[in-house]
């Protein structure tokens, strides 16, 4: 709670997860969404809500899943075990997104639990992954987090390194890459972060930009997000911040 940037988010207001109104919630943002493409002029399929349910227990993400959401987002993979298979059996085309850092010694579960995972950043994970992938003859879409502030405590690969990682994962481990995903620094404006990203995924003709939160993901469509990630905004205030 000592976070100086957290009083200045328009999310302090929110209820906190489990008193927030979801259907509500995820109504607003999938309108601010359209409305975001069609200011930018993009078409509005182009953008992907993935609807991010860390903390939030499994009775407070059925409204959002009666309301028709399909793609959500989760950082724990241990969480994910407990709360989604339950699910998935009562909505089966549910997309599962790992968004999270993931663990190597984790990787076996996240590729049996997860369609696509966010945050690929090193080579040993890379190599865990394929390994994973190869026994579990499924292959969930891989995205590489790139760490555009370069920020010493937070994952993701630097931006001048993204080359060789990109070059490992396919040469060495035999990995297809789908794109590319980011968490600009809390205090930057966030669009100079988003259009580099953007950049680098250009470069190297990745198609998937995920980027874009609930405070900032209006500004990531303008810079061309395909997936943006929303928790808050649709669920509520979380109590562990920073996760
Ligand atoms: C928690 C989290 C989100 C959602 O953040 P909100 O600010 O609650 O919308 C998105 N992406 C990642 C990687 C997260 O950890």
């Amino acid at each position: 709670m000592t976070d100086p940037t957290a009083a200045a988010s328009p999310f302090d207001t929110m209820p906190p997860v489990g008193e927030a109104d979801v259907a509500a919630g995820l109504t607003e943002v999938r309108a601010s969404i359209a409305r975001a493409a069609r200011d930018f002029e993009r078409d509005p399929d182009s953008v992907h809500l993935v609807a991010v349910s860390k903390t939030v227990p499994a009775e407070h993400i059925v409204p959002a899943l009666e309301a028709g959401q399909r793609l959500f987002g989760e950082n724990y993979v241990q969480e994910s075990a407990a709360k989604w298979p339950a699910l998935k059996e009562r909505y089966p085309d549910v997309e599962l997104h790992l968004v999270g850092p993931l663990q190597s010694n984790k990787a076996r579960e996240a590729v049996a639990l997860f369609d696509v995972i966010h945050a690929l950043d090193r080579l040993s994970l890379a190599a865990a992954l394929a390994k994973a992938i190869e026994r579990a003859g499924r292959a969930p879409k891989l995205l590489i987090q790139v760490n555009t502030g370069e920020e010493p405590q937070k994952a993701g690969v630097a931006p001048d390194q993204l080359d060789t990682l990109l070059t490992e994962c396919r040469d060495t481990h035999g990995l297809t890459i789908h794109g590319l995903m980011c968490i600009p620094p809390a205090e930057d404006p966030p669009s100079p972060h988003f259009a580099l990203l953007a950049r680098l995924a250009k470069t190297h003709n990745l198609p998937i930009l995920s980027m874009g939160m609930s405070a900032d993901y209006e500004a990531a469509i303008q810079t061309g997000a395909t997936h943006v990630r929303v928790g808050t905004a649709i669920f509520g205030r979380r109590e562990r911040k920073g996760v």
